[in-house]
């Protein structure tokens, strides 16, 4: 970065608008105010993709580009939310904290007030930021993935201030639509479950919204969630997926709008059919559609105050390996399952195995329009149909449950996922590389993540939220 780019980094960060509005100036109501900002963050020239285990060599091309999307919202009180998606695999808890740092030191902002969330794009760059991530890789590889984290980090930190400068008096609206893409991938056979399609699995098609306008009836932001892996390709172009198919629809058919997407709890879902450029762009039109669908439902008006509540679950690992398990398990000829016994083989050499998982949760309602839960991980469909269904009561507020937010470090199965087996429940525990998991969750998964959420979802409503443990 050079000196110029860097004062104006600083510039932004520091300057926090504290300037009354006119409107404010003159005696009226205070009003809600919102910025928003996109910067780019495709990796420059060819870089190892994450999503596939199977990927043998870098990227060869970029289909589209990937983006850091802020939105900063303020009630009239000037709580803030900022909020940060991602066209990307992941949000690691070290890059989470490193954003939250920065946003301590510049805003004097707390955990509730920052929101991450990925797309999951699995035609992004990977994103290594831990040691136990970048051990084993090639110099070359390992120079490029810390470096590229670097530059995101400083992007993002750039985008953010960017949002930060732009705030200005704002009407925000929730609305809602449906998608019908995403289709359950946990298909029951005589072998257990297989990743393929399920026409009877559960599914959430919700295609929630949040509009943001300037006072002149501007549409500034969309903010949109679905529940679905963002997985129709696995090339090697980089680009978002359906969901930056979808985004990029919007922005052209909304000139200076910035369309931010936001995953829901899509862990067990895929959108089919896949595997083509083509049908990747078909879904993200269709997702594209369900929102300009959504933008001709009622509006409901944000009014009142933000409640913001973060707090971390502790998941419990089901009993760890032993070594002498590892040590068989090391044998195998299946090399994944030989390089995880490995790399746990190599955890026990200087510690032990983890034995719970700080899980971060977040709730943050919007006036007494909008009960928003955001849950960490590859949160299973379960998650947001069980929390809908406990929470929406007539009259009350809309919920809208992300998933993929704040820290995306494994799949997080419910109760009864893990109980039917299969990759969700735990399989796939051998392919995370932030933090080497031990094995699967313990059947107390469910419960723990639920306690942590309801109590959020209760102190919010009294508006006395939960310290972080
Ligand atoms: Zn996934």
């Amino acid at each position: 970065m050079n000196r110029f780019s860097t004062f104006v980094l600083a510039t932004m960060l520091l300057c926090k608008p504290v300037s009354l509005t006119f409107a404010e100036s003159l005696g009226e109501e205070p009003s809600w105010k919102a910025g928003v900002s996109s910067v780019k963050i495709t990796p420059e020239g060819p870089a190892w993709m994450a999503g596939y285990a199977s990927r043998d060599k870098p990227s060869d091309g970029v289909e589209h580009d990937l983006f850091a999307k802020s939105l900063v919202i303020q009630d009239p009180a000037g709580k803030t939310l900022v909020i940060v998606t991602l066209d990307l695999i992941s949000v690691p808890g070290p890059l989470r904290a490193h954003i939250e740092g920065k946003l301590k030191q510049s805003h004097g902002l707390d955990p509730e007030n920052l929101l991450m969330n990925c797309s999951h794009t699995h035609s992004g760059p990977e994103i290594r930021t831990t040691g136990t991530a970048l051990e084993g890789l090639d110099p070359e590889r390992r120079d490029k993935a810390v470096a590229y984290v670097e530059k995101l980090q400083t992007r993002i930190i750039s985008s953010i201030g960017a949002a930060f400068i732009k705030l200005a008096p704002a009407n925000i609206s929730f609305q809602k639509a449906r998608a019908g893409f995403a289709m359950n991938r946990r298909l029951p056979s005589d072998t257990g479950y297989r990743n393929s399609p399920n026409p009877e699995g559960r599914v959430d098609h919700d295609v929630p919204l949040l509009r943001v306008e300037d006072t002149e009836g501007a549409i500034k932001a969309i903010v949109f969630g679905y529940a679905c892996h963002n997985t129709t390709l696995g090339f090697y172009q980089m680009n978002g997926d359906y969901a930056g198919y979808a985004q990029h629809y919007i922005e052209v058919a909304h000139p200076g709008t910035v369309a931010m997407f936001m995953m829901g709890c899509g862990g067990d879902q895929n959108p089919y059919p896949r595997r083509t450029l083509e049908l990747a762009k078909q879904h993200g039109r269709t997702l594209a559609t369900a929102v300009e669908a959504g933008l001709e439902t009622p509006k409901r008006e944000i009014t009142g105050s933000l409640k913001m509540a973060f707090a971390t679950a502790d998941l419990d690992y089901a009993d760890a390996p032993t070594k002498d398990e590892l040590l068989e398990r090391a044998k195998s000829e299946d090399p994944y399952e030989k390089n995880y016994a490995e790399r746990l083989l190599k955890e026990l050499e200087v510690g032990t195995l983890l034995t719970l998982y700080p899980a971060p949760v977040q709730v943050v309602r919007f006036g007494d329009a909008v009960l928003f839960v955001a849950l960490p991980g590859e949160t299973v469909v379960d998650y947001s149909l069980r929390i809908k269904r406990e929470n929406r009561k007539p009259g009350g507020p809309d919920v809208w449950v992300a998933g993929y937010s704040n820290d995306v470090f494994a799949y997080i199965p419910s109760l009864r996922i893990l109980l039917e087996g299969g990759y969700e429940a735990g399989g796939a525990m051998r392919y995370m590389t932030t933090v080497v998991q031990p094995g699967a969750f313990a059947p107390n998964v469910e419960d723990r993540l639920m306690s942590r959420v309801n109590e959020l979802i209760k102190s919010t409503a009294q508006a006395t939220p939960v310290a972080s443990e």
